[in-house]
């Protein structure tokens, strides 16, 4: 069977666009972490991001976006979630995160309800020592916990482990050999 992740990367249109720019983490001792689009980290308002989606489905009649985020943050995709659903402006969405444990079961479903069709995320490897060392900030029992959460929300069940790099669609900084966890 196919990842199902993999379809999502080549099938259908997606407006392209990030939650913030940079990565809040900027921690991981693999990444190339001195990159201006990974060290410069600067989000928007969740009303200037709706303000860009509504604006890009004007343009373009698409309302499907991938937000290209190494790692989208939570804090953001829940201002977004709520902007969203406030302004009842109806797309479909997937992205890259890490694995925090801000991802309770209760932020899947919001993002679930605003649009949310799938999440992954980069985890190089199944052990707790060498993630810590990596300075990854995740353990496996987060990793899948999180999971877990998302999927329960997003209902498929379906999470297959893909060994590709993990944030492979966006710029390629190199870093993250790893298990993409899609979660469709
Ligand atoms: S590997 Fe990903 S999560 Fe880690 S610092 Fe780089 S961009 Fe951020």
């Amino acid at each position: 069977m196919l990842n199902p992740m993999h379809r999502l990367w080549s099938d259908g249109r997606w407006n392209k666009l990030t939650v913030a720019h940079g990565c809040y983490w900027k921690k991981c001792s693999f990444c190339d972490i001195t990159l201006d689009y990974i060290s410069r980290y600067e989000t928007a308002t969740a009303a200037t991001l709706v303000d860009r989606i509504e604006a890009i489905i004007a343009e373009t009649g698409q309302t499907g976006f991938h937000f290209v985020d190494e790692a989208a943050p939570p804090k953001m995709l829940r201002a977004l979630a709520e902007e969203l659903l406030r302004r009842n402006v109806a797309i479909s969405w997937w992205g890259n995160i890490r694995f925090e444990k801000s991802f309770t079961p209760e932020l899947c479903q919001l993002l679930a309800d605003s649009g949310c069709i799938a999440i992954s995320g980069g985890l190089e490897v199944a052990s707790d020592r060498l993630l810590k060392l990596m300075k990854k900030g995740v353990s496996v029992e987060q990793v899948a916990r999180v999971t877990h959460s998302f999927t329960e929300v997003l209902r498929a069940g379906a999470c297959l482990p893909d060994v590709r790099l993990s944030h492979a669609d966006s710029a390629g900084h190199g870093g993250c050999a790893g298990i993409r966890a899609p979660v469709i």
